[in-house]
């Protein structure tokens, strides 16, 4: 029987990863049944929101789903829609792999880190308070009564909510990732020197974790130190749990390691739902161009075969994007060394990689990837 899943292709460069996309997950012969549903700032004028109900009922109904980027406005305008889906479904765990790619330039080699980002809480809670509204002068009144702290007048205040809780599901499903996968080490990111309350709660509650794990190594590091480390001795580093802000930055400074954002998968894991995206957005300056790289996408599309138990298939979509990368003749501008190809063709490169790699008589299987 098919596997049903909602196809979500977004804005900007969205749709044109999104086909690229299934181009190759449709290659390994994996039987998938498309559920297409529309939302972004495309959307808007046809259903009134750039998130109509139908894309979440569809998700709740399929239970796994795959999206290209949408854009949101900087500063006013419409919530993020990504963030809403997150939300909505309480997909409370990003999860951002970097992996080294043979046949990319990058000052860094080997890299192989695990970044579990909280995907619920803190600052990206959406608790705003606009300066010069009634709101922000009442909010800034009862902070001050509240903490006997000074707040200028005329500030906009943002709230960061971090619960035992949230910490806790977060910080376990690092280490059950860690244990199912193989890896070593989990180590926590906070600043909790500063922010002791909020970042204190999450890295007291990551050490009543971690007790719970002795199999696995444990260790805390403080997020501007943990940006330093990366630079200098990622080798060090394995799985890294961090709330949803600094868990966004430093997933973006491990893709850049790897390669940049043209090749950084992710996917959003709740119970018993996921949502499985790029981390890159919708790079509105390259749409319809044809022009940008499609793995990071075709790389969510192999965390999700993997989710839905099609581990070979995972393996090979893995294993044909390292090949065409490190021959380096069916990339993308932000890979080529000479005349680069166009986002489609990249695909199709895979594609046809994918379907020489599919198990047959006489031939060993290929590893198969956690
Ligand atoms: P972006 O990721 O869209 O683009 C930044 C730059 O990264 C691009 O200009 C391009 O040089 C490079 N890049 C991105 N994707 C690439 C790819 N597939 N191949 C090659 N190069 C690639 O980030 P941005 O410009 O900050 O954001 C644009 C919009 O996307 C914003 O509206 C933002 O809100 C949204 N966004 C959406 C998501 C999401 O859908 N989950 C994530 C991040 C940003």
């Amino acid at each position: 029987m098919a596997y049903r899943v909602t196809l979500i292709p977004g804005d900007g460069i969205g749709p044109e990863v999104t086909r690229a996309m299934t181009t190759v997950l449709e290659a390994t012969g994996v039987d998938l049944e498309w559920i297409r549903v529309e939302a972004g700032v495309e959307v808007i004028e046809k259903y009134g929101t750039p998130l109509p109900p139908q894309v979440l009922e569809s998700i709740r109904e399929t239970r796994v789903a795959i999206k290209g980027p949408i854009g949101t406005p900087v500063g006013t305008g419409f919530r993020s829609v990504n963030v809403a889906i997150r939300k909505e479904l309480d997909l409370y765990a990003n999860l951002r792999p970097a992996k080294s790619i043979p046949g990319i330039k990058s000052p860094f080699q080997n890299v192989d880190l695990v970044v579990v980002r909280e995907n619920t809480e803190d600052l990206y809670a959406g608790i705003e308070f606009e300066r010069g509204t009634p709101e922000a002068a009442h909010a800034r009144e009862e902070m001050m009564r509240l903490s006997g702290k000074f707040i200028r007048e005329g500030s906009a205040i943002g709230i960061k909510p971090i619960s035992e809780f949230g910490s806790r599901r977060i910080v376990k499903f690092a280490f059950e990732y860690a244990r199912q996968n193989g890896r070593k080490k989990v180590t926590a990111v906070h600043k909790a020197n500063i922010m002791k309350f909020t970042d204190g709660l999450f890295l007291q509650v990551a050490r009543e974790v971690a007790q719970e794990y002795p199999d696995i190594e444990f260790e805390d590091r403080i997020v501007d130190n943990m940006c330093l480390q990366l630079m200098q001795k990622p080798q060090l580093y394995d799985v890294l749990v961090l709330t949803n802000l600094y868990g966004d930055i430093i997933s973006d400074l491990c893709a850049g390691m790897i390669g940049g954002l043209g090749v950084a998968p992710g996917a959003n894991i709740g119970d018993g739902i996921a949502v499985f995206e790029a981390i890159h957005g919708s790079a509105p300056k390259y749409a319809g161009q044809n022009k940008v790289n499609p793995s990071a996408l075709i790389l969510s599309g192999a965390m999700m075969l993997r989710y839905l138990g099609e581990r070979e298939a995972a393996a090979r979509v893995e294993a044909a994007v390292r090949s065409v990368i490190a021959e380096g003749k069916y990339v993308t501008y932000d890979l080529a060394q000479g005349e680069p190809v166009g986002t489609q063709e990249m695909a199709e490169a895979i594609a046809a990689r994918v379907q020489e790699m599919a198990p047959h008589e006489g031939r060993d299987p290929i590893p198969i990837e956690s």
